[in-house]
């Protein structure tokens, strides 16, 4: 491959600023667009979400930069979900049975300016903000943009374009509304948004509530998580319909029916949160879906990756994990189809979407697992049994969420199918009382194995695999 070629990356977020540090790694010329402002300059939250679960799949594509150690401090490691019922009772449920196994908190700030901090340290890589891409020419891979310090236009000639712009992808806009080849785009959104709220640290800094969890308190219909930050305080999510239910993001119009909803159905999170009428009013409600595209690249000349390509509801943690994982892969194929753009895009998009399918519809299933079946006796019971597999046989069995979370290099799709053979074997097993959780563990794990492997042939023989 000629890496004096100039790579343009339209977006500097996430999955932008660690592709734009590691092409620059490989030598290319590699310059960065970005709509806002930098956010290690300027006061702005760094958009969706302040924090985010961070694991394995975005641990190994640390690692492929060589940052690993450098992002280590930004993490709070998070051993389980710690569950909150209506009485304000918590029960603790571990990610995994192995200890070594856990997730992270971090800031979403905090990962993208050290990742800018490493692109832009390098002299082949140059980062432009508050330049607005409005559209790409991807038959003349050229990039439209409105700079917003000068009020102008300008228009930027390369060889490649990369779009990381996120769920509302400039180039994946320019693909849909040009027409010029057959480009397939679905966006479904959930009928629940969310909104951001917090928990403050106490006067002297500390924690409000344990810090190394995700806390939950599902409710069915809705729910409230929680993720601590480094500065003691803790970022809350409520998940809500928009209008449906007798409490909808529609009719919480007043501090009265916010504080009425949150006595009712949090009242150990509101006792927490003596903010919370001013942060629910503060704060935007923003909604939630998936987008799925095909196909991701246009010739040789412009690919879409990260969100841009593949955006997911958050529930299993993975969005920006993906798309971390994402430059991963990308990484393998451009190595082996060296100096061809079009078979490094057509190879990374065969390799790559069946996954990020994948993860999308895994993501949806968890929306319904955290919201609902956590606080379902024969799901817990299922939970139980699979952390006692997993203690007692750390080689040989891991969980559905382990295999997406814990194993990176599983793919998700191989993750999605056995992780989902594995749920059906179990609750089936235990539907019909045919698993003793208190019985001889090693007779069990077999069971399960064998009954495991037998949805498998029939998905294989379904055609699924
Ligand atoms: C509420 C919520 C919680 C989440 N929690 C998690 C979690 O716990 N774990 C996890 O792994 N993932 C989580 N995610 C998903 C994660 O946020 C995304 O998958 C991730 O941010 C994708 O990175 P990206 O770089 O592709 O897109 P983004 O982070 O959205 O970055 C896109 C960048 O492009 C810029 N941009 C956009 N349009 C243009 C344009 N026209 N011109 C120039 N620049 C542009 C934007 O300003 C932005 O900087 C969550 C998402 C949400 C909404």
């Amino acid at each position: 491959m000629n890496t004096n070629q100039n790579i343009l990356i339209v977006g500097a977020g996430l999955c932008g600023s660690l592709l734009a540090l590691h092409m620059g790694q490989l030598g290319y010329n590699v310059s960065v667009y970005e709509m806002r402002p930098d956010l290690r300059k300027a006061d702005i939250s760094a958009g969706r979400s302040i924090n985010l679960a961070f694991s394995d799949r975005g641990i190994k594509a640390m690692k492929l930069v060589g940052i690993q150690d450098k992002v280590e401090p930004l993490c709070i490691p998070m051993n389980g979900r710690m569950l909150h019922d209506k009485d304000s009772n918590t029960f603790l449920s571990n990610y995994s049975g192995r200890d070594y196994e856990y997730i992270n908190s971090i800031s979403r700030g905090g990962l993208n300016a050290l990742l800018l901090d490493e692109a832009e340290a390098l002299d082949n890589v140059s980062l432009y903000f508050n330049k607005k891409c409005e559209r790409v020419d991807f038959e003349k891979t050229t990039a439209h943009f409105y700079d917003y310090d000068t009020k102008t236009k300008f228009i930027e000639d390369t060889d490649v374009i990369i779009g990381t712009d996120g769920a509302g992808s400039a180039l994946r806009k320019s693909y849909y509304l040009e027409k010029k080849f057959l480009f397939s785009l679905s966006q479904d959104y959930l009928t629940h948004g969310y909104k951001e709220l917090s928990i403050l640290p106490t006067e002297t800094g500390d924690y409000k509530t344990y810090k190394n969890a995700l806390h939950i308190w599902p409710r069915g219909d809705f729910m409230l998580i929680a993720l601590p930050n480094l500065d003691g305080s803790f970022t809350v999510t409520l998940f809500l319909s928009h209008s449906e239910g007798e409490y909808n993001f529609n009719n919480l119009t007043t501090p009265e029916i916010v504080t009425e909803f949150f006595t009712k159905e949090f009242p150990d999170a509101l006792e927490l949160m003596p903010n919370l009428i001013e942060d629910f009013f503060e704060n935007p409600t923003s909604a939630l879906g998936t987008v799925k595209c095909s196909p991701w690249h246009y010739k040789g000349n412009t690919l879409l990756m990260g969100d841009a390509a593949h955006a997911i509801v958050p529930f299993y943690g993975q969005g920006m994990n993906a798309s971390f994982e994402d430059v991963v892969e990308f990484d393998k194929v451009l190595a082996e189809h060296e100096g061809d753009w079009e078979a490094v895009f057509s190879a990374y998009e065969k390799t790559r979407k069946k996954d990020t399918d994948a993860i999308a519809d895994l993501a949806i299933d968890n929306f319904h697992e955290m919201k609902d079946h956590v606080a379902n006796p024969i799901f817990q019971e299922k939970r139980k049994l699979e952390m006692a597999l997993e203690k007692e046989f750390p080689n040989d069995y891991s969980s559905k969420y382990s295999l997406v979370t814990f194993n990176e290099h599983m793919d998700y799709r191989d993750a999605m199918l056995r992780g989902r053979a594995q749920d059906k074997a179990i609750l089936n097993m235990l539907t019909d009382g045919e698993l003793d959780i208190n019985g001889n563990l090693k007779l069990i794990l077999n069971k399960v194995k064998q009954e495991t492997e037998a949805i498998l042939e029939d998905d294989r023989i379904a055609g699924l695999k």
